[in-house]
């Protein structure tokens, strides 16, 4: 579509923005609608993208899916109605869904956090649905009680309500935090030059692109369901939230 802007992420700026208006830019049959402003969560670092609607002259277009290509393109619900190219709209995301997947998302980060420091394990993998989740780690050996211990670090945690922040760090200077260089420096491509953090503050420092809650008291109380053994020093840890 030439020259046109891309999309402005609200999700990356304030993850509280619910409801938002919004003008459409672009409409694809196959492709979607691409607006000038979103908050809808575009699903990626193990995150699915949010649902919501978009409301416009009295009606509604469902968006039940976003694909992430060279911008944010909202899927809506086949058979709804589509708001055309320069359509003024009003946002919205579904918020009990979005809202336990920040939770879900920063109890993960945070459980990272905790099995680095008293393990030092690392995380290889992870995956997440509202209110469960699990993260794999580079763990050879389990040591008795490993579950229960993890999972009473972990409510510590979250009752010491740390604060969880996101902000923009220059690359050359996020990567001279530790945490970064453990996580992120070989899955960064040299063309990115500003690296987004999510800092649970004294726990966990990544570099990520996910919608977090403000502290580490609003994951709410959290569950180890299940540690699995998937193979020489990779372990599996699932996790469920209240
Ligand atoms: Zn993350």
């Amino acid at each position: 579509m030439g020259t046109r802007h891309h999309t402005e992420r609200l999700d990356l700026l304030d993850s509280s923005v619910r409801e938002w208006d919004a003008t459409v830019l672009d409409v694809d049959d196959d492709n979607g609608i691409v607006l000038d402003r979103s908050a809808f969560y575009p699903g990626g670092g193990g995150q699915p993208p949010d649902y919501g609607v978009l409301l416009w002259a009295g009606v509604q277009t469902r968006i039940e899916g976003v694909r992430r290509g060279d911008d944010i393109r909202l899927i809506p619900t086949e058979g709804d109605p589509v708001p055309p190219v320069g359509t003024v709209v009003r946002g919205a995301i579904e918020d009990e869904r979005r809202t336990a997947l920040m939770r879900t998302h920063s109890g993960l980060h945070l459980l990272s956090g905790v099995v680095f420091r008293d393990f030092g394990a690392l995380v290889t993998g992870s995956n997440m649905d509202p209110l469960s989740g699990r993260l794999d780690f580079n763990l050879e050996e389990v040591p008795p009680g490993f579950k229960e211990a993890v999972e009473a670090a972990c409510n510590t945690e979250v009752a010491a309500n740390r604060s969880i922040q996101a902000y923009e760090l220059p690359r050359e200077q996020a990567f001279e935090i530790p945490d970064i260089i453990r996580t992120a420096t070989n899955l960064l491509p040299p063309s990115i030059e500003v690296v987004r953090i999510v800092d649970i503050e004294g726990l966990d420092v990544q570099a990520d692109g996910g919608t977090h809650v403000a502290s580490t008291q609003q994951v709410g109380e959290m569950r180890v369901v299940k540690v699995e053994n998937k193979g020489k020093g990779f372990r599996r840890i699932r996790i469920s939230l209240a």
